[in-house]
């Protein structure tokens, strides 16, 4: 066969499979508490939309294992018994707990998952805060060095009764991380996995960075900034999701383990980074630091940046970020 009808041969073969289509596919759900966004581009967008699904699947999986809402979850076993005996867990739960002990170290104890040890005692819903006694009286009860994690096994136990421990200032940027992962094992370079305020950005949106915007504090509907990314995690921590006014005095969900009040020294704070686990962690720690101490230790960790807009409601930037100020 002659080079020109190989070709032509070739080039109809080609035209005779149907063309897969190329696109973007995006799924919004609820899991976690929180609404999710799942967002994959492929060139067989049938591809995409697998690759979707199987993140939601990660998402679930990992709200079953750390949810304190649910019984059966480890978390909850473990907030059950591990005062009394070592509970055994999976490795990825122990392994978590041993991130959230790292970030604890990092921020002299800022970031704690014993917070929950009083943060039981708030239900932002209800307006319920503890009383100054109470509080007094369970904050000893607040130290991330009551959490003793065995390796072998591995199992956790508690070195003293009342204490709590709660994920919620890690396990969904970790959840975020691990459907990342997801949509790589599933050959997608661009795509976006969200809950609530954790986003990892995977890739460009081909040729385009993605745009993220940091919401006003205190405008639902404004934004006090806009960023642009790739490949980049980016989480937000605020005070205007899960709150209640009392008297001028704001009580929300991130407490400061120090006295087990809220945190109040800024309004909001957004830590991009390349791990949506770590953006997560110190998005919380940072806003429990305060604007000062909280940019100073950003500006110690390679490759990271902040956006704090702090109790007066001024902007602060880490320095590779200061651009953004003009
Ligand atoms: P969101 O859950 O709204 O995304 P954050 O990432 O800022 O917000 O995490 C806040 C959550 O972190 C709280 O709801 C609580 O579960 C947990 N948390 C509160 N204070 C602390 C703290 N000092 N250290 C670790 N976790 C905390
Ligand atoms: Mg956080």
């Amino acid at each position: 066969m002659s080079r020109a009808l190989a070709t032509l041969a070739a080039v109809l073969c080609l035209a005779l499979v149907p063309a897969a289509q190329a696109g973007w596919v995006s799924r919004d759900a609820t899991v976690m508490g929180t609404s999710v966004r799942v967002t994959a581009y492929h060139q067989d967008e049938a591809r995409a939309g697998r690759a979707v699904a199987a993140v939601l699947a990660e998402l679930r999986r990992i709200d079953a294992a750390m949810s304190p809402y649910r019984p059966d979850s480890e978390i909850s076993r473990v907030n059950a018994r591990a005062a009394r005996e070592p509970v055994p867990v999976s490795r990825e739960f122990a392994d978590l707990l041993a991130r959230a002990r790292e970030f604890s170290e990092l921020t002299g104890g800022a970031f704690d998952i014993t917070y929950a040890s009083v943060g039981h005692l708030y239900s932002f819903r209800d307006r319920r805060r503890p009383q100054a006694a109470a509080l007094q009286q369970r904050l000893p009860a607040v130290d991330y060095h009551h959490v003793l994690l065995h390796p072998d096994g591995p199992s956790v136990r508690f070195r003293q009764p009342g204490v709590r421990i709660d994920l919620g200032g890690i396990a969904k940027g970790y959840a975020v991380e691990q459907g990342t992962e997801v949509l790589r094992r599933h050959g997608i370079a661009h795509g976006q996995v969200s809950a609530g305020g954790d986003t990892r950005l995977l890739g460009d949106r081909r040729g385009r960075p993605w745009v993220v915007g940091i919401q006003d504090p205190r405008d639902p509907d404004a934004l006090v900034a806009r960023i642009p990314v790739v490949d980049e995690a980016v989480s937000t921590s605020g005070d205007y999701e899960r709150y209640f006014d009392e008297q001028g005095v704001r009580y929300h969900h991130i407490l400061d383990p120090d006295t087990g009040d809220s945190a109040r020294s800024v309004r909001s704070v957004t830590v991009l980074g390349p791990d949506a686990t770590a953006t997560d962690a110190l998005s919380t720690s940072v806003f429990v630091l305060g604007p000062e101490r909280g940019l100073a230790l950003i500006e110690t960790l390679e490759g990271f940046e902040a956006v704090v807009v702090d109790a007066g409601g001024r902007m602060r930037f880490s320095a590779g970020l200061r651009d953004l100020a003009d």
